[in-house]
């Protein structure tokens, strides 16, 4: 198959990637411009962010972010990465994606902001889990993430966190929510989450590009990634909704796109409502941080943890 820009001016290069619900056969050189331009596209359509601004990016060590924070940095963007290690010892996981992100942050010139769990609260996410009865390591972890994420960006004055969220994953949530017409959930769907006191300004830039879009991009600019996910990622229920928009997008191209698409342009605005009772926010008792309750969610956790441990004996 031949690149379809190079062909329309009248070269002959070999596509290395068929966008099939763009019908769009690119070469590298094209594919690559035209990724950078959908993002950048999409960071002005939302209002996400202004040069001048510094931005953190939640680094995972995945493709998804590692890419972002490439695109964002080259793309002329004063970018600091923020790194949650999560002490998750099967496969040398957090060690391995710790590394990704350092290796990248030395090629890119830009520096890293590496929160330990296990060294800052004694316990890795799973102990955690564990040790607060909660039988979902994934629930907790997001929480954790969110919180810290929020946190380091105050701490360290960014107005922005933005994150790898791409379209695979926001229709996931979509199709996940709309089952279960969450509409709270639906009201607040949207790939900028505005800052309010206390809270960081959230965006997600590769919210209309596909995991095999990102992949691409990666391998295409020598982006080391972790190839193989958590391992706790086997116990969250967002791949069956994956699988299930991978079938309908095999069988109807654009379907992805479109149902999210359509999503942000008809219906959150009718669920918008239904997310605005608006929460009154106190600062956490023990930390600070704004929360609904005396004790945000994050220090109720490790209270809780703490005080089991101190009864038996622990810490
Ligand atoms: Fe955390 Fe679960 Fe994601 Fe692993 S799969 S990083 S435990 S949320
Ligand atoms: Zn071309
Ligand atoms: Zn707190």
């Amino acid at each position: 198959m031949l690149c379809k820009i190079c062909k329309a001016k009248g070269k002959r290069e070999k596509a290395v990637i068929f966008i099939r619900h763009h019908k769009l056969a690119l070469c590298k050189n094209h594919f690559l411009e035209w990724f950078e331009k959908q993002t950048l596209k999409t960071i002005k359509h939302f209002s996400m962010f202004n040069r001048g601004e510094k931005i953190g990016v939640a680094v995972s060590g995945g493709k998804d972010s590692l890419s972002l924070w490439q695109l964002l940095t080259e793309a002329g963007f004063e970018t600091v990465g923020i790194h949650i290690s999560l002490g998750i010892g099967k496969d040398n996981y957090s060690e391995k994606s710790l590394k990704l992100c350092e290796k990248l942050s030395e090629k890119l010139n830009r520096p890293l902001i590496v929160f330990d769990l296990k060294e800052e609260f004694g316990y890795t996410i799973e102990e955690i889990a564990k040790l607060s009865g909660r039988k979902d390591v994934c629930s907790v972890c997001g929480t954790f993430k969110r919180y810290l994420m929020n946190k380091i960006a105050i701490e360290e004055n960014l107005s922005v966190v933005a994150t790898g969220h791409n379209l695979d994953d926001e229709s996931a949530v979509l199709l996940s929510n709309t089952i279960r017409w969450e509409t709270g959930y639906l009201g607040r769907q949207y790939p900028v989450l505005s800052e309010r006191e206390g809270f960081a300004r959230k965006v997600k830039p590769f919210c209309f590009l596909t995991e095999k879009e990102i992949v691409s991009y990666a391998i295409l600019k020598g982006i080391d990634f972790m190839e193989t996910g958590c391992p706790n990622a086997k116990t969250a229920t967002s791949p069956v909704y994956k699988q299930a928009l991978a079938f309908l997008e095999h069988k109807m191209a654009g379907t992805k796109l479109r149902f999210y698409k359509e999503f942000l342009k008809k219906a959150k605005p009718l669920f918008e409502k239904e997310a605005k009772e608006e929460y009154n926010l106190t600062p956490c008792k023990i930390c600070g941080m704004p929360t609904t309750a005396n004790v945000c969610s994050v220090c109720r956790i490790l209270e809780k943890i703490r005080g089991v441990n101190a009864k038996s004996g622990k810490n």
